[in-house]
């Protein structure tokens, strides 16, 4: 079997590597044909060394490191010129572990060329969910999501002929479940930093905190799957086994279940239709005992509730909430408002937003900027 040709966008983050590990448990199965990171050039290197990319491209301080250093074999891309690799004749498969809206030129890119995208990135989808999803069916690119629930649904729902009437996206209830409301306010970024179940970046762990994560997925879920936002449903099941479900009209659901480490997703997405061995532990259901659900608990999640309307009413909305909650929770983890203030400062930017309806990129762009520098003005206010 000829190996399949992957590119790994954000390869230094934690999804990156996660993908690195996927190729080392598989190395006749893949060709690493280019990387990207940003910052991390030093790892970056070691990466290079490592799998032979012959297209890198990097941040400007990694740029200039690599030009003086110089690496045989290897073209070297700014990082803004990321869509060019992601859109390489070479490239089979591309793994969008970038964090932040840059990931959506490249995942249009990619789709435009006819690649398989593999997104683990969720700002893109959240933002042009429409745009991505028209530009897959044009050019007829497939996207095999990597994040754990997307990746739940899509493996639960392939081979299935009946669309679902309902879809549970599952949720942990992230950091802050079993901490009283009334101690929310004081709430430090190294409280919220310590996630039971995901190790993950700190911007998507205040994200899942205040569950604005499950927000995004509830949107994403809706793009990749082509459902209304109502038929998306979101259950708190603390101990993150079972990863989503999908519910059919005669009221049976279908649930994956597995341990949780993204490798599983990851690999998944790598090797569909096929499925191949891990080296990973597996799931023991008797070890558990129980899996246990609730309702989640929008008084105390607000932010939940806002990315429902922001689903719901769609067009520029959605990139609106996305731009200002990055912009809000980068304070937040510079210490600079307390953690109620993260909804506060969000609700109000989304509260001034004059909806466009059926955006085109540049709208969505525009949306995006607005929202920054709104959210901005207001912390700006709040901060002095
Ligand atoms: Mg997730």
């Amino acid at each position: 079997m000829k190996p399949c040709s992957i590119a790994i966008l954000g390869s230094t983050g934690s999804i990156g590597l996660n993908a690195l590990k996927v190729v080392d448990q598989h190395p006749q199965r893949f060709r690493v044909k280019a990387l990207s990171a940003y910052n991390n050039f030093q790892l970056l290197e070691s990466q290079i060394k490592n799998y032979k990319p012959a297209h890198v491209a990097v941040g400007p301080q990694g740029l200039a490191h690599f030009k003086s250093t110089g690496m045989k074999g290897v073209k070297f891309y700014p990082i803004e010129n990321c869509a060019q690799i992601a859109s390489l004749k070479e490239v089979d498969t591309v793994v969008l572990a970038m964090r932040g809206t840059s990931a959506l030129m490249p995942f249009l890119e990619a789709l435009r060329a006819g690649k398989t995208v593999a997104p683990a990135n969720k700002e893109a989808l959240v933002i042009a969910g429409d745009l991505i999803m028209s530009e897959a069916r044009r050019h007829k690119a497939r996207i095999i999501p990597i994040d754990s629930e997307q990746s739940a649904i899509f493996q639960c729902l392939d081979g299935q002929k009946l669309k679902p009437v309902l879809v549970h996206l599952t949720a942990s209830g992230g950091p802050l479940r079993e901490v009283r409301s009334k101690d929310f306010k004081r709430m430090r970024p190294k409280d919220i930093l310590r996630h039971p179940r995901w190790k993950m970046g700190p911007k998507i762990t205040v994200d899942s905190a205040t569950l604005m994560n499950k927000g995004f997925e509830v949107i994403e879920a809706k793009h990749l799957f082509n459902l209304e936002y109502n038929q998306i449903k979101v259950l708190v099941h603390p101990e993150a086994i079972i990863h989503s479900m999908v519910e059919f009209t005669d009221g049976s659901l279908l649930a994956q279940l597995g341990i949780t480490d993204m490798r599983l997703p990851i690999q998944y997405a790598l090797t569909y239709p096929e499925r191949l061995p891990t080296g990973l532990k597996r799931l023991d259901l008797t070890q558990l005992g129980s899996l246990n659900f609730e309702e989640p608990d929008l008084k105390r999640f607000p932010c939940l509730g806002l990315a429902f309307e922001a689903a719901r009413r769609a067009g520029t909305l959605p990139a609106v909430l996305n731009a200002a909650d990055e912009e809000v929770v980068e304070k937040f983890l510079h210490g600079k408002i307390d953690f109620l203030s993260i909804y506060k400062v969000v609700e109000k930017v989304v509260l001034r937003h004059k909806i466009i309806k059926n955006p085109s990129l540049q709208d969505i762009l525009q949306a995006d900027h607005w929202a920054r520098q709104e959210a901005r003005n207001i912390l700006e206010k709040l901060c002095h």
